[in-house]
């Protein structure tokens, strides 16, 4: 079960060849995130970022190396418990055709309208909810969402979701500066016993990282604390 796992992130010689391609887009990187540690990893846009997390959260495996969680290698571990263990806000926010409560569902079955609700005031999606309120229906033919909106239910997933890890791909693009520091602080607030990856090539939030890894061309060049980088 989900609350019996601690969170303890270990990648170990990771290299990862998309299919048809003959360069690989990570090449031997070794990452170990301690259980409820925060790791930012910056790097410029193709350098193998967001492949980086789909490793992780299994949605494919690499050709080399091995990931583990608290020690039992990723293929060890059943989909569900692994799923249970890990929140990901992705960089590309999926919206379905449903209602604004379905999809707020998915991210947590058994979440009630008053917890929905709550949450939707916290990520600054109040205005979503009027009207119809959680039967408003997203995605085609429905309520036309924003591309800050469709962030914010991300982010609002995210925090309904609450596993021990949270890995966060470019949270906060395409929100402007006063949201970003909102719901970057909103985040963290929420992350400060879990364990952290944090993919992003701004400067907001890395004050309370514990370690900054900086990455290029499938390498990590470089890592170290905030003020060392
Ligand atoms: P960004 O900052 O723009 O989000 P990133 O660091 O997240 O970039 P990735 O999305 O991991 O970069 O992509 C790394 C490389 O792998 C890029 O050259 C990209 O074109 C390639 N790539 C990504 N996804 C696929 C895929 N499904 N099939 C083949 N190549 C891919
Ligand atoms: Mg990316």
């Amino acid at each position: 079960h989900s609350a019996e796992v601690k969170g303890a992130l270990d990648l170990q010689n990771i290299s990862y060849t998309y299919y048809g391609s003959d360069e690989p887009v990570l090449k031997n990187i070794s990452l170990a995130i301690g259980a409820g540690e925060k790791v930012a990893l910056l790097g410029r846009t193709g350098c193998g970022k967001s492949t980086l997390l789909q490793l992780i959260t299994r949605n494919w495996d690499p050709q080399q190396g091995q990931i583990t969680l608290d020690g039992v290698s990723l293929p060890q571990w059943q989909e569900a418990p692994l799923r249970q263990a890990i929140t990901v806000v992705s960089q590309r926010v999926d919206v379905f055709n449903g209602s604004l409560r379905e999809n707020l569902l998915l991210a947590k079955p058994a979440g009630t309208d008053e917890e929905f609700c709550e949450v939707l005031e916290k990520v600054g999606l109040g205005a979503l909810q009027e009207g119809k309120g959680l039967d408003t229906w997203l995605g085609e033919g429905g309520r036309q969402i924003s591309g800050g909106e469709r962030r914010r239910i991300g982010i609002a997933r995210a925090l309904l979701h609450d596993a021990p890890i949270l890995l966060m791909d470019e949270p906060t693009e395409g929100l402007d500066r006063r949201t970003e520091q909102q719901i970057m602080s909103l985040l963290l607030e929420h992350a400060k016993d879990k364990t952290v990856l944090f993919i992003t090539h701004r400067l907001v939030g890395l004050e309370q990282m514990d370690h900054i890894c900086l990455m290029d061309e499938g390498e990590i060049i470089e890592q170290g604390k905030h003020q060392a980088l």
